[in-house]
């Protein structure tokens, strides 16, 4: 590896040069089945047609003015992003991290608007929601805390899926003015919480005037078979976060909010250079589009089927296997140990995987995967399950 970068990831021995769809080429010419999609981002898949046409276009025309001047595809991407999610306002960033550090920010002013001198915010354990100072101190694990305090003040966390613990910090917390959550947890191993949750937590932010804050950066457009994750459960947030599949790969973020939420950020409160600019929106305008226009959003469920049918049909009953969780495009396949072998060992039968929260196979395959190739990624990704829970531990 290049001792020019920073040793901050621990890279698998593969350089990709080329993609089309699902495949991925490496350095080699060997062909590989993406069932990670770059981590929930390429959701159109590798060289999607119209993505790279909108952004050859617009690389023609305009890359950056800045956000002291109009931007007429942030507008329309806006305009789209209201329609799609029930929210009334964007805010465009350019990752997850500042989605939600825009969203910390709003909750924040929202409370000192009320006079609350040291407002909080209610997050959950085994959450993810980034890596800037502010994001990690509002995740739930400790390894991405590790060396890193002091932390940020005016978090309170209580275990995932419990709204009962959320309602009894309301009573010892009257600082608090939000909850940030993910409606279903990414990185914390496709963690699905109980059907009513979302309503539930929904009702408890009403009764306490608390603004309720979903990040789905990694949930979010089309991965889990609807836009947004909430839309199973028929409530709205009042602030919303967007980011990896925005993009279909270039780095966009949004951060949007409703009502009361809306209104918070006044001129000079937030703002990004590079945030909205004219590129990375046109690119989110043509993934927006093209999901509406070939129906991924039920082929989501669909494959999210398949994917469901197939892992319980070759895994059920599998010692070792403990739980198969799907929902639409986000597939966690829970084992008894830790796992993180299996991303290599997939890796060398060229399909990409990946393991969260230490035992939980995590698959996030792109809307547009074929049936055959999903097939493909069940046989050897069940194949290889059963191989690496029959090795002596
Ligand atoms: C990836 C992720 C983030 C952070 O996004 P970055 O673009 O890496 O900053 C935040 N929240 C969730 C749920 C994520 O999956």
């Amino acid at each position: 590896m290049p001792t020019t970068l920073m040793p901050n990831y621990a890279r698998l021995p593969v350089t990709f040069v080329r993609g089309e769809g699902a495949w991925l080429w490496d350095t080699q010419g060997i062909r590989y089945l993406d069932a990670l999609s770059g981590i929930a981002v390429c959701g159109l898949g590798h060289a999607h047609p119209a993505v790279t046409a909108a952004i050859c276009e617009q690389a023609n025309q305009l890359l950056h003015t800045s956000n002291l001047y109009g931007i007429a595809h942030q507008q329309t991407l806006a305009d789209t992003l209201v329609r799609i999610t029930g929210m009334d306002r964007a805010f465009f960033c350019n990752s997850g991290a500042e989605a939600n550090e825009a969203a910390l920010k709003i909750a924040r002013l929202y409370g000192h608007n009320q006079g609350r001198e040291r407002p909080a915010v209610i997050v959950t354990e085994g959450s993810f929601h980034g890596r800037t100072l502010a994001t990690l101190t509002a995740t739930g694990n400790p390894k991405v805390q590790a060396g890193f305090a002091p932390l940020l003040e005016g978090f309170v966390r209580v275990p995932y899926n419990d709204v009962n613990a959320m309602a009894e910090v309301a009573k010892q917390h009257p600082e608090v003015v939000a909850v940030l959550v993910e409606p279903i947890t990414g990185e914390g191993g496709i963690v699905i919480p109980d059907d009513d949750y979302l309503a539930n937590l929904r009702s408890l932010c009403d009764r306490h005037n608390w603004l309720l804050m979903l990040d789905e950066i990694q949930t979010g457009v089309g991965r889990t078979g609807q836009w947004c994750a909430y839309q199973h459960a028929s409530i709205l947030p009042d602030v919303l976060t967007l980011a990896k599949g925005l993009g279909n790969g270039v780095p966009i973020g949004a951060c949007l909010a409703r009502g009361k939420a809306a209104e918070v950020l006044k001129p000079g409160t937030h703002g990004s250079t590079f945030g909205g600019n004219p590129l990375v929106c046109r690119a989110a305008r043509a993934v927006i589009e093209t999901i509406e226009q070939d129906n991924l959003l039920q082929r989501a469920q669909e494959l999210g089927q398949r994917f469901y049918q197939g892992f319980s049909k070759a895994l059920d009953g599998v010692a070792g296997v403990q739980e198969i969780r799907v929902k639409g495009l986000m597939i966690g396949i829970e084992l008894d140990r830790s796992s993180g072998q299996l991303m290599t060992k997939a890796l060398f039968r060229q399909i990409l995987i990946n393991v969260a929260a230490e035992r939980v196979v995590r698959l996030l395959p792109p809307l547009i995967i074929s049936d055959a190739q999903a097939d493909d990624i069940i046989a050897t990704v069940s194949h290889l399950i059963v191989e690496f829970l029959n090795l002596p531990a």
